[in-house]
């Protein structure tokens, strides 16, 4: 298709669009009365209106049966968690039994690295990308020190070359081949946070698992952005946060994925009592029997109150289908290109999209370097109600996320830019 630097262009491309009403499913902030235009999805999701509601009934249960909700609310609060299993697992491509949510993400990337990170012997290393998110850098740190190693000497970078952005597959393959045995773990953010670089999973799974790693994936900029099919895959584990694409609110509960290959296995974990038989819980047995499942590596009794809003999203999600939120991503994220190769043209700066050209190997962000310019221009942009991510000296992060942009944000988006820039 070719696209136009046009309001009626993009206007036609909303009237087409099959996921337009979902814009009126989301509060917006305002800005000089107007709903801005939010490209920070994959920081903090917009609020769906329908969470509330789901807030509201755990309050209701709460007020009117008070401990009896735990069995007798409208959706009871023992065992809570088990409505995210059918819905959840389809936007990841799992197994429902390989699901589960808890806790939070760098803390479920903590406990299964418990299970996942088993150095023996000279087989010790853990591969992850290069300036990864810095919660999993303090996160690999402290693990390799836990076990007495030392981190210069046990975790191993997958380098950028020089005067690029994004990694090679082909330099990842080639790094779990030089760690070859000493290689216990691979543990990469599945798009980087950074460039919006989507991994291919697949290939780099089977690499670390023919070389005799474990291999886990930080999926907190892939879930709900991304095709993911964890079983198919042979992901050995992975979790993400839902307050990105997901929309469940600030800090919210982590989603966690346990292949099934592992689920009758004796791997170590760190248990608690929301992980025991569920037959049995409440008979206070002295021995930890783990649940079947991702559910066995629950620890404590669930934090209703947050899953309330997560499971809110994960159904809108279900509703949606990742198929047709995919095709819409990458439709608008190639309109938001054109529109920023067309501004480009109009003003002197010079913009350098840092994510990868090829749709394969991106998703729903563009990270863009605005050669020439600094940060009046974002603070311009806000002022002006673009909400967009500034990373020094000057890297805007764009998401524009299917479910609430509009062809029509991109294109006022242009015109923010363009005045940002000639006005200075
Ligand atoms: C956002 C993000 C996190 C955040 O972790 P929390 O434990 O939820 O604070 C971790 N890793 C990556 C790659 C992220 O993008």
């Amino acid at each position: 298709m070719t696209f136009q630097n046009t309001r009626e262009f993009a206007r036609e491309l909303d009237s087409k669009d099959a996921l337009k009403h979902y814009q009126e499913q989301f509060i917006f902030p305002k800005v000089n009365d107007k709903r801005v235009i939010y490209f920070t999805g994959n920081s903090l999701g917009l609020q769906p209106k329908r969470t509330k509601a789901y807030i509201d009934e755990v309050m209701n249960d709460w007020a009117e049966l008070a401990v009896e909700g735990h069995f007798y609310a409208e959706k009871p609060w023992w065992d809570y968690q088990e409505r995210f299993a059918e819905p959840l697992s389809k936007i990841v491509g799992a197994l429902p039994s390989e699901v589960t949510v808890m806790n939070t993400l760098t803390v479920n990337l903590h406990l299964l690295m418990v299970s996942f990170y088993q150095p023996k012997g000279k087989r010790y290393k853990i591969i992850c990308e290069e300036k990864a998110f810095p919660s999993d850098q303090y996160m690999f740190q402290s693990q390799v020190n836990f076990h007495g190693y030392k981190a210069e000497d046990a975790i191993v970078e997958i380098k950028r070359r020089e005067g690029e952005h994004n990694i090679r597959l082909e330099d990842v393959l080639a790094k779990i081949e030089e760690v070859g045995d000493e290689l216990a773990l691979v543990l990469i953010g599945g798009v980087n946070y950074y460039t919006g670089q989507v991994f291919d999973i697949k290939t780099i799974t089977a690499a670390g698992q023919k070389a005799g790693a474990k291999v886990g994936w930080d999926l907190a900029h892939a879930a709900g952005n991304i095709k993911l099919e964890l079983h198919d895959w042979n992901v050995d584990f992975a979790a993400w946060c839902s307050y990105k694409y997901m929309n469940s609110g600030p800090g919210n509960a982590s989603g966690c994925f346990v292949h099934e290959k592992h689920h009758n296995s004796d791997l170590p974990r760190f248990a608690g009592w929301w992980g025991h038989n569920k037959e049995r819980r409440f008979k206070m047995e002295p021995t930890f029997d783990p649940v079947h499942g991702a559910d066995g590596w629950q620890i404590s009794n669930l934090p209703v109150l947050s899953l309330a809003p997560y499971l809110a999203s994960v159904e809108m999600f279900a509703e949606v289908g990742m198929d047709a939120l995919i095709a819409k991503r990458d439709h608008i994220t190639s309109y938001l290109e054109f529109i920023l190769h067309e501004i480009d043209k109009e003003v002197e700066s010079t913009f350098e999209i840092i994510t990868p050209t090829n749709p394969e190997e991106r998703a729903s962000q563009l990270s863009v370097f605005l050669h020439g310019e600094g940060r009046a221009l974002f603070d311009y942009l806000m002022k002006n109600g673009v909400i967009t991510d500034w990373r020094e000296p000057n890297v805007i992060r764009l998401a524009p996320v299917p479910l609430y942009c509009s062809y029509e944000d991109m294109y006022d988006f242009g015109q923010i830019l363009k005045k940002g820039i000639l006005g200075k």
